[in-house]
């Protein structure tokens, strides 16, 4: 009885506090141009995997499409193009 009543009361509290703390306090911001709007992500060794039905005519179908990401993502500054890579994990990881 205890327990189901303390575990609803944990899941409702996390809904509403985590997309506040997130989207307004830990902005990011380019320490080089003061850049707090364009960045951009570079994957690298990303595995793209097409499934595909093969028809009585023999023609290929796609059906799926799975991307597989291997390689460390990279996080830029989309103005100056300064590795933020760093700085992006500090301030994701840090709170969670
Ligand atoms: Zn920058």
């Amino acid at each position: 009885m205890n327990k189901k009543r303390l575990s609803s009361f944990k899941t409702h509290k996390i809904t509403i506090k985590k997309p506040f703390k997130f989207s307004y306090k830990e902005k990011i911001v380019c320490p080089y141009c003061q850049n707090t709007e364009d960045f951009y992500e570079v994957i690298e060794n990303a595995t793209f995997i097409v499934y595909y039905v093969q028809n009585e005519e023999g023609m290929l179908e796609p059906i799926e499409e799975d991307v597989e990401v291997l390689g460390p993502v990279r996080f830029f500054c989309g103005k100056c193009h300064a590795d933020l890579t760093l700085l992006k994990n500090r301030i994701t990881s840090g709170k969670e």
